[in-house]
């Protein structure tokens, strides 16, 4: 096999079932030491039990592999440094973290309660950063890690009923962002997926005939790439029912107003010309559309 994790320590989060569940796997495939957590709540995020993190690694060991369970929930500051802990004291390091558990609290805003925005902004973008913030040194140390943060469409695009998740799901594309520019002189490599699987997740919110073409074992190739030696940094790899696609966040090459009689009206008439996305590009960090702004504004 060509892309290969052997002597490689991985850690995949909610990796219990569903999409962690084939990520871990794959990883385990392919030579990786692979750390299991799984709170084991319900996708609600109630409840909790080790089982479904022991059942992952069972399989792992049924083939070979080597994996540790793990129960901690990603928003519990005690339970993630234990999560960094086991994983050191099994394994001596960590190349890997795949930040991927999540849960879903659906409702339009107007019904959205403040607790069910808060739970869900909390597992997804603060469980985020709590794991990946407790491995960044350990990375650091070993001028070695790449990370994955799971994000959706939802985040990208929007969809109905999904205010909290879609928020906390482009939250961690920004968090991305910021990490790939950070992590680049310690071979820190960062990377955003944004998947589409059938799983409990989502298998009330699509058709039943859905299952087969969107087993979250199609996601997880792509995943191998994102954490492989070689991987590319900054990128959100879309990934489901085989189908693989890059999204990016773009801005239109936009247009120099003047600035000594510059008015609403004038920014309207310009309407067309700011939205025209022909010449559109992306930036790899925020300084260089600062950069462009200035050129446009001298005339250059
Ligand atoms: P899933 O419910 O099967 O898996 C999520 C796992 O995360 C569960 O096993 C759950 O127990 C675990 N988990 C939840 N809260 C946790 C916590 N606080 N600490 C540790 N573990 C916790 O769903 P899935 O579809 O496999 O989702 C995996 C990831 O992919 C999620 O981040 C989800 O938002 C994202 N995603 C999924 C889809 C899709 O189509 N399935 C689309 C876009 C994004």
């Amino acid at each position: 096999m060509t892309i290969s994790f052997d002597g490689k320590v991985a850690i995949v989060t909610g990796a219990g079932g569903g999409l962690g569940r084939c990520h871990a796997l794959e990883l385990a495939r392919r030579g990786a030491k692979v750390v299991v957590n799984d709170l084991g709540g319900s996708v609600d995020g109630s409840g909790g039990s080790s089982e479904a993190a022991g059942k992952v690694v069972e399989e792992i060991k049924a083939m070979g592999g080597e994996a540790i369970a793990n129960g901690s929930s990603v928003t519990d500051d005690a339970g993630v440094a234990n999560l960094v802990k086991e994983t050191m004291d099994a394994f001596g390091r960590i190349d890997i973290l795949i930040n991927n558990a999540g849960i879903l609290r659906d409702k339009s805003f107007g019904k959205m309660e403040q607790k069910d925005w808060d739970i869900v902004v909390d597992v997804h973008l603060n469980g985020t950063a709590k794991v990946t913030r407790a491995v960044w040194p350990i990375m650091k140390e070993q001028q070695y890690g790449r990370i994955v943060v799971t994000a959706s469409s939802s985040g990208l695009y929007g969809n109905f009923g999904q205010a909290n998740y879609g928020a906390a799901k482009l939250g961690v594309a920004g968090f991305m962002n910021t990490l790939k520019i950070e992590g680049q002189k310690d071979n820190i490599k960062v990377n955003t997926l944004a998947p589409v699987a059938f799983t409990r997740m989502t298998e009330n919110l699509m058709p039943p005939e859905a299952e087969a073409m969107l087993k979250p074992e199609f996601v997880s190739p792509g995943v191998m790439i994102l954490v492989s030696e070689d991987a590319p940094t900054g990128n959100i790899l879309c990934a489901g029912a085989g189908v693989f696609a890059a999204a990016q966040i773009v801005e239109s090459d936009g247009v120099y107003l003047g600035r000594d009689d510059l008015s609403a009206e004038k920014v309207l008439e310009a309407w067309d010309q700011i939205t025209d996305f022909s010449n559109a590009k992306p930036f790899f960090m925020g300084g260089e559309q600062t950069g462009k702004f200035f050129e446009k504004a001298s005339g250059k």
